[in-house]
């Protein structure tokens, strides 16, 4: 890092939100589930839109990199700061700024997490559906695009931010959206901005979309043979067009390494989860269409489930799942797959999936968000062992192009970090080349999150 950066850094901010500590750059040199490490110069924690604004035209002038990080649960790697420089921690930025029941909407800083800001709206009759898990940031989520158990009948961040306040690379502020449910107006800069990782920029403000808690919730457990018996029976009620507002896959492993981890007794059989939203008549009928299908799939056993706090401690379990299988594995490393495709490909996708687990001969865990065909396969090896590595990468990369070939994606929702990057030339093609110049029209200086979310460029033609 330049090294004008540092006093000049502390000229602009208190003492306190700058951190040289070995314990603040070890804990920002990883993301989770990352095995690449790489300390930062730096933690700084703005308070404001106006902290963040000088820092990124300090970092400009400088061509200091800028790596934004919030709660650090994503997974791919997104917050390793790869060229050092400074990590942003914008946990301090953490107001909910409006809450506007009337229009269905709430402004809020980007590191509020989704958890506390549904805790916050409790007595309002509304909620922010998106559910990644982990308690991620709203900042976080945008940038990543997040969906989770309840996109299948929501939609993802995207859908569900209005506008954003953004810091430019070259430290400007420009506000994105609006509050408006629905606009046609320029450029849907908004839309751009979730999902860009932090590379086009730091979130400081977010507009995001309310929507009603439902009057009743109901949930149902069918459990098959086999997985392929779990994929029929989805692929076939998401076409019968039921309002299905969760709809998860796990496998018997891991269903297995959850019941040890947090002590429950779940049957160890692969199991599709469902809830269904809605007024008490219409949650009934879905339910009852779900468990009719699942007699005709000759289910092992389907069941309705009403009672409020079990249909809480399943959601939860779920929500466990990634920890369940790291504490099953202490040690080892992981890679998570993140395939989406069409609903009516699900089933080779995930046949594939399940066969690559068998002919690796490495532990694995097939769960998913398998609604809105997203699927995740959970693989773990020896950190130290290449040649293991090698091969759950080799065999990826084919359930990648067998996803790509469906007219799917290599990431549903994680998001490409540095992890997935190999994948992006070979589903998005000369679309990589529009991407580099937004990219070089917002952040010329190339500060910005530098070596995630966008391959290298194409070399040039002779
Ligand atoms: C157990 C577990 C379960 C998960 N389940 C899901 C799931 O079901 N669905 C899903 O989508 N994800 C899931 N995730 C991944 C993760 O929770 C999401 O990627 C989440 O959106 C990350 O939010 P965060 O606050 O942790 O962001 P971080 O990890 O801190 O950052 C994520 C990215 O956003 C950028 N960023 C952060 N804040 C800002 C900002 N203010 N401005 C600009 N850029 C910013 C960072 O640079 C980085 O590129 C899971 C993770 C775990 C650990």
């Amino acid at each position: 890092m330049d090294p004008t950066v540092l006093p000049r850094l502390r000229a602009l901010l208190r003492p306190d939100q700058l951190d040289l500590s070995d314990s603040a750059l070890d804990l920002r040199a990883r993301g989770e589930s990352s095995d690449r490490q790489r300390r930062p110069d730096v933690v700084v924690y703005p308070e404001s839109t106006e902290d963040v604004r000088a820092v990124l035209e300090l970092a400009h002038a400088t061509r200091t990199p800028v790596t934004p990080v919030a709660v650090n649960s994503s997974l791919e790697g997104h917050t390793v700061p790869l060229e050092e420089g400074i990590s942003l921690d914008v946990t301090r930025m953490d107001r909910i700024l409006e809450v506007a029941g009337e229009d269905f909407l709430a402004v809020v800083q980007p590191g509020v997490t989704y958890p506390r800001l549904n805790e916050h709206l409790r007595a309002t009759g509304l909620f922010f559906p998106v559910d990644p898990g982990a308690e991620a940031s709203l900042g976080g989520m945008a940038s990543t695009n997040a969906s989770g158990t309840m996109a299948v009948r929501y939609g993802v961040t995207r859908d569900l931010v209005l506008g954003l306040e953004l810091v430019t690379p070259t430290g400007r502020v420009v506000r994105t959206g609006g509050r408006a449910p629905k606009s046609s107006s320029g450029y849907a800069l908004t839309q751009l901005l979730c999902g860009a990782e932090g590379t086009l920029g730091v979130i400081t403000e977010l507009t995001v979309r309310l929507v009603p808690r439902p009057e009743a919730t109901m949930g149902a457990r069918v459990a098959f043979a086999d997985v392929h018996g779990c994929v029929a029976y989805v692929t076939e009620l998401i076409q019968s067009g039921a309002p299905v507002a969760r709809c998860e896959l796990l496998d018997a492993p891991a269903i297995g390494a959850i019941d040890r981890h947090l002590g429950l007794d779940l049957p160890v059989v692969p199991t599709v989860f469902l809830e269904f939203h809605g007024d008490a008549d219409a949650v009934r009928r879905a339910a009852d269409v779900a468990l009719e299908l699942a007699r005709d799939h000759a289910a092992a056993a389907a069941e309705q489930a009403t009672d409020p706090q079990a249909l809480a401690t399943l959601w939860t379990a779920r929500h466990q799942a990634y920890y369940a299988f790291v504490a099953a594995h202490p040690g080892m490393a992981n890679l998570i797959t993140d395939l989406a495709v069409p609903v009516s490909r699900l089933a080779e996708v995930i046949d594939a999936s399940v066969a690559a687990i068998k002919r690796l001969a490495v532990p694995g865990y097939a769960i998913g968000h398998v609604g809105d065909g997203n699927f995740h396969l959970t693989l773990f090896f020896p950190p130290d062992d290449p040649a293991a590595r090698e091969r759950v990468d080799a065999a990826y990369g084919e359930l990648v192009a067998l996803a790509l070939a469906a007219g799917g994606t290599s990431t549903g929702e994680h998001g490409v970090g540095w992890r997935k990057l190999p994948y992006v030339r070979a589903e998005h093609g000369d679309a990589v080349d529009l991407m580099w110049a937004i990219k070089d029209a917002l952040d010329p200086a190339g500060i910005m999150n530098p070596g995630k979310k966008l391959p290298p460029r194409a070399a040039p033609e002779g």
